[in-house]
């Protein structure tokens, strides 16, 4: 398949797959509260500003009760169940009001949640027909005695929750992959778009944890691409990395978003955004990269 442009759509379900569109994949709301109170329009209105043409909102969904031991926490990963209608409405007003002057798209971005699935299931069942973007990402792995754990938390809460446990960070690492593949495996039959979310999270803390073995990385990452092709699997070209002082890398290795153009698989830039004035962060790693 011919790949034109530096920003590929990503559209594996329309097969519309060379489409050059300044689009931010990658974006949270005020309904998330590890992040910013701020209004969608302050967040929209600089994406108009940055040219931006399309921008999708992909808020995490709810988790099931407890599924991290903190309740502290608990009450930061996600919205509580019941303001998941009202960010719908929220979005879906917001959208037509921004109709002609950008396109709002907007989504999950659906945790994959091991031995969990049919929450996540449930989730998706009851408004796919109002989700137009699936970000499908990986955060949380298992640790001592089956209890769940952050994997992008903090540096010392990651060695805490998994150095011990798996006994190397390699271990970690592969294990991390594996959930990775059984996140394709889950997303696979999604009806929206959907894309794997920031692939490389597990490099987050890169730089306060022993050295990762490079070449598994590589040889884990390379074994996604079948996967990815069959399945129509889009990639989050997530550079909130970029921002983060303890990984200072994208998410996605610029190797690997070679191999996806090469294969087809579509690739998308992720601000991540938090806040408003993350919007179309380091878009130029981005699109310089996607161009070459
Ligand atoms: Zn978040
Ligand atoms: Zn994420």
């Amino acid at each position: 398949m011919l790949q034109l442009g530096y920003c590929l759509s990503g559209e594996a379900n329309s097969g519309r797959n060379d489409v050059v569109l300044k689009w931010d994949g990658h974006t949270h709301s005020k309904f998330c509260y590890h992040g910013n109170p701020a209004e969608q329009q302050e967040y929209l209105d600089r994406a108009i500003e940055l040219g931006f043409a399309r921008y999708s909102v992909t808020e995490h969904p709810p988790l099931p009760d407890r599924l991290v031991d903190d309740p502290q926490l608990m009450r930061e990963l996600a919205m509580p169940e019941r303001e998941l209608p009202d960010y719908f409405a929220y979005m879906e007003e917001v959208k037509t009001r921004y109709e002609g002057k950008l396109e709002v798209a907007i989504g999950l971005e659906m945790d994959y949640l091991c031995k969990n699935e049919s929450f996540s299931d449930r989730i998706v069942d009851k408004w796919a027909q109002r989700m137009e973007d699936a970000v499908v990402s990986v955060h949380y792995l298992p640790s001592r005695g089956g209890a769940i754990r952050c994997i992008d938390y903090t540096a010392d809460d990651f060695k805490d929750a998994f150095l011990g446990y798996y006994g190397s960070i390699d271990k970690v690492v592969d294990e991390y992959f594996n959930h990775v593949e059984m996140e394709i495996e889950w997303a696979t039959p999604l009806p929206m778009r959907k894309r794997i979310g920031h692939v490389n999270l597990i490099r987050k803390f890169h730089k306060e944890l022993p050295e990762m073995d490079q070449d598994l990385i590589r040889r884990r990452l390379q074994g996604l691409l079948p996967k990815l092709k069959a399945a129509g699997i889009g990639v989050d070209v997530n550079v909130a990395g970029l921002r983060v002082a303890t990984c200072e890398e994208s998410y996605v290795p610029e190797w690997f978003m070679k191999a996806c153009l090469e294969q087809g698989i579509g690739l998308v830039y992720g601000s991540d955004s938090h806040k408003p004035e993350q919007v179309g962060f380091s878009y130029d790693w981005f699109a310089e990269r996607a161009r070459s």
